[in-house]
């Protein structure tokens, strides 16, 4: 038998329907690949075996009846900020030490109505904070890519590093990851996986840890762009528990995807040609816009003037939610308790040992922005930026255009520990250059492997949509996905 663990969840669910092999079979691969490989990985935080197995037989049991769902049989793997029926629920965090929830969140809900089946839950950088995730109380996700001819370990992106490293090494078929600020495009593009973001409200927020709320959207990283809208599709849809999920019927993304370019109008923002950035993402760039007009779409250069402002007022908006949100871990109800000799003094000792730097920097930025006096000046004004920059976008794609390209990131995978960033948190931020407006504006984005850069590794582009219309997303990456036609799977060395 083929290693069952390359099939793509499209492959996966014909072989399940035809009989090839059975939902035990699949789940079994890809435990034995998760115990070969995550030591030298570090992608999963916790491995669900048993459940998994059981998970599995039930699935068999639907498709012997011919009762299957969308994801019947599939395994996927967990993001830790998904809360998770007692299973290890802890945003990669040592506060949440040993918290393991009474409920499930709705769209790990989701994918288990439809057949889906849980491996474990992945690494992230704590709370989703970073874009390495070097930031985790695990220690840091390794990516199965490395440069050519080196050895040197390399980081997957963040904070989603653990979906995207478990899907390109073939550690799960696919994987829920969150995005708040880039976090699931990002470690798709330096993994070589496809990544995308909702329209904020698209898929339901309830039951997963909150970072900072208007900004967090859940979201499927996969190895196909056919496969992140299959999983799109079941993650996604109305649910009364979460205000801000928006009640509107959820295609089906997958029938979507062949749907080709014809006849769109792309736009190409001026404002993302930044000073210095390197020759080969230019590129990348450029060949993107030329495959998509190869399929009958339209180019068009636009302008979305607020750009600059976008990464300056997220460091703000970011850590102001994220300040309050985390005021809830103080020793009384969740997780880690470190006893003082009175209770300010356990809140005290309790947060200082269970948040780790970046988690302190974030909530000290975001208390200061909005203390009083501080409010109006820093606060008030970054809301105020991110309504031109949500019009930027309203008038342009009011103007006609369709959907925007732009690169994904800045650059290919780098070191673990680059010196570089580990020094200067601004270097780190500056990896979502391209990825924050869209959090900003509340739109889809996605991003696609579309070529690698001159050591090998992969590089990514984004297209961003307007508001519920990631059905457009899905057909152009697919266009993309087609013209790059890589392979985009790492060498195996763990
Ligand atoms: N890298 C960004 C940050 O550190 C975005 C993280 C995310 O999207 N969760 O805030």
């Amino acid at each position: 038998m083929t290693d069952l663990t390359k099939l793509t969840i499209a492959e996966a669910r014909k072989g399940l329907a035809a009989k090839d092999f059975t939902a035990a079979e699949l789940t079994g691969a890809y435990l034995t690949a998760i115990e070969a490989g995550n030591p030298a990985l570090n992608a999963y935080v916790a491995v669900t075996a048993d459940q998994a197995t059981e998970m599995a037989k039930a699935s068999d049991e639907k498709l012997g009846k011919g009762e299957a769902g969308l994801l019947e049989g599939i395994p996927v793997g967990i993001k830790d900020l998904f809360g998770t029926k007692g299973v290890h629920t802890q945003a990669a965090s040592h506060i949440l030490n040993g918290f393991k929830p009474e409920y499930e969140s709705t769209v790990t809900s989701n994918l288990w109505r439809d057949g889906a089946v849980m491996l474990g839950k992945l690494n992230m950088d704590e709370f989703a904070m970073g874009s390495s995730n070097e930031t985790s109380y695990y220690g840091p996700v390794i990516n199965p890519f490395r440069a050519d001819g080196s050895n040197a370990n390399l980081v997957p992106g963040g904070s989603s590093g653990g979906s995207a490293s478990a899907v390109a090494a073939w550690l799960c078929a696919g994987a829920t990851a969150t995005d708040t600020g880039g976090s699931i495009r990002q470690p798709a593009a330096l993994t070589g996986t496809v990544g995308i973001k909702p329209t904020y409200g698209r898929c339901s927020r309830w039951g997963v840890v909150a970072f900072a709320s208007s900004l967090d959207q859940a979201g499927p990283i996969a190895r196909s762009v056919e496969d992140a809208a299959l999983m799109m599709t079941s993650m996604s849809g109305f649910d009364p528990k979460d205000s801000t999920s928006v009640d509107m019927p959820v295609p089906d993304f997958a029938a979507a995807v062949e749907r080709g370019v014809k006849g769109l109008t792309i736009g190409v923002p001026r404002e993302y040609r930044m000073d210095g950035m390197p020759a080969e993402i230019e590129k990348l760039w450029q060949e993107g816009l030329e495959w998509l007009k190869a399929e009958g779409a339209t180019v068009q250069d636009i302008s979305l003037p607020h750009t600059k402002y976008a990464l300056p007022a997220y460091y703000i908006v970011a850590p102001a939610e994220a300040s309050s949100n985390l005021a809830r871990y103080d020793g009384v109800k969740y997780g880690l308790r470190v006893s003082g000799k009175d209770i300010t003094d356990m809140y005290e000792l309790t947060r200082a040992a269970g948040f780790g730097r970046e988690v302190k920097r974030r909530i000290m930025i975001g208390t200061y922005v909005l203390s009083a006096g501080y409010y109006d000046a820093y606060y008030v004004r970054a809301q105020k930026v991110r309504t031109l920059i949500k019009r930027d976008f309203e008038d342009v794609f009011n103007g006609g255009v369709d959907a925007i390209l732009t690169p994904a990131t800045p650059s290919a995978a780098f070191g673990i520990g680059d010196e570089d960033m580990a020094n200067d948190p601004v270097k780190m931020y500056l990896n979502d250059i391209f990825t924050v407006t869209v959090n900003m504006a509340g739109l889809p984005g996605i991003a696609v492997p579309a070529g690698k850069d001159s050591k090998g590794l992969p590089l990514g582009l984004q297209l961003i949509g307007k508001p519920f219309d990631e059905e457009t997303l899905f057909a152009a990456a697919r266009v993309i996905e087609k013209s790059a036609g890589g392979d985009f799977a790492p060498r195996r060395w763990w």
